[in-house]
């Protein structure tokens, strides 16, 4: 006589068959969302033209590793041509596993290039004990990037930053820097030669971080250094991590509020001329309505108290 079946065992593969599902639906979401804010980046900002020769700059991080895939599937779609390089500067930072990104772009059988260039020994002697190399270390990187897209005939250069980075360097400058300004997704490079281009401009990192699980990138840890780790943007991403938690889409808001600037109700007299500010008698979509309209406004945040306007 056959045994009976057991429900349990039945009930336990028909779970594990449904997870699978799921997380191969989601997967599959995630990489079109990818997708699509690659694409609309590109398209907003006029990122990529045809005939361009782009230098992927390749980290070794989550992100490059992320902007690199994406770029490959946009290629592979785009209405027009484009080159993809893909370089990777080796500082000569210590524990640095020089083989694993030529073993991977290999693997893709993309075109790539690795610099050897030991900037850790320079900083490491220039900049005294206990002191932020960073600085010092990005602006010798820059160069020298710059030095291998002109050798490489590219004349693009994309970076791996996201939506994130960009708030984050916002919120930067403003607390630390008393300026608006952001990391914009183009802009020329300071030798005036370069477009410098950040196709993950509508990326959230968290879909990064997903993105590189399910890919399984070759992560190279960027501690390799030693360098104090940047404490100030450390905290801003903390402040706005939590921000998000409290109050879920205020990424959202800040990320848009960074693509609809009204400098008429800003205060910088270089970018609105309110010295000769006229009345034109005429109705104006954005002009002053003696009240503000606070039909917008947020709970407010712990220990600051909103005063309503008195009418
Ligand atoms: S963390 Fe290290 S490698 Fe990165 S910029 Fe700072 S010093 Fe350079």
């Amino acid at each position: 006589m056959n045994a009976p079946i057991n429900k349990d065992w039945l009930q336990a593969e028909d779970t594990a068959h449904d997870k699978a599902m799921k997380i191969e639906r989601e997967t599959h979401k995630l990489e079109k969302r990818l997708c699509r804010q690659m694409g609309q980046a590109i398209s907003d900002f006029n990122l990529i033209e045809a005939g361009d020769r782009i230098m992927v700059c390749m980290s070794g991080g989550k992100d490059s590793y992320g902007m690199l895939d994406i770029l490959l599937k946009m290629q592979a779609r785009a209405p027009v041509q484009f080159e993809l390089i893909a370089v990777n500067l080796d500082q000569k930072q210590p524990g640095f596993p020089a083989e694993v990104l030529p073993a991977y772009l290999q693997s893709l059988g993309v075109k790539f290039h690795i610099e050897t260039q030991d900037t850790y020994s320079i900083v490491k002697d220039k900049v005294p004990e206990g002191k932020t190399m960073c600085s010092l270390c990005s602006r010798l990187r820059r160069g020298i990037l710059y030095k291998v897209a002109g050798e490489l005939g590219c004349n693009k250069l994309a970076l791996g930053h996201h939506r994130d980075d960009m708030l984050q360097t916002f919120f930067l400058n403003m607390f630390f820097g008393g300026k608006l300004k952001g990391m914009p997704p183009k802009l020329v490079s300071d030798n005036g030669e370069f477009m410098v281009i950040r196709p993950l401009a509508f990326v959230a990192e968290a879909d990064l971080i997903r993105w590189a699980e399910h890919r399984q990138f070759p992560i190279i840890p960027c501690t390799l250094c030693g360098s104090q780790e940047n404490l100030q943007r450390k905290q801003i991403g903390n402040m706005l991590r939590e921000w998000q938690k409290k109050f879920p889409g205020r990424i959202e808001n800040m990320f848009a509020a960074l693509q609809n600037i009204v400098p008429s109700h800003l205060m910088d007299p270089q970018k609105h001329d309110f010295k000769n500010l006229k009345t034109t008698g005429m109705p104006m979509p954005d002009g002053d309505t003696a009240f503000d309209d606070e039909s917008f406004s947020e709970p407010s945040l712990p220990g600051i108290q909103v005063i309503p306007m008195s009418s």
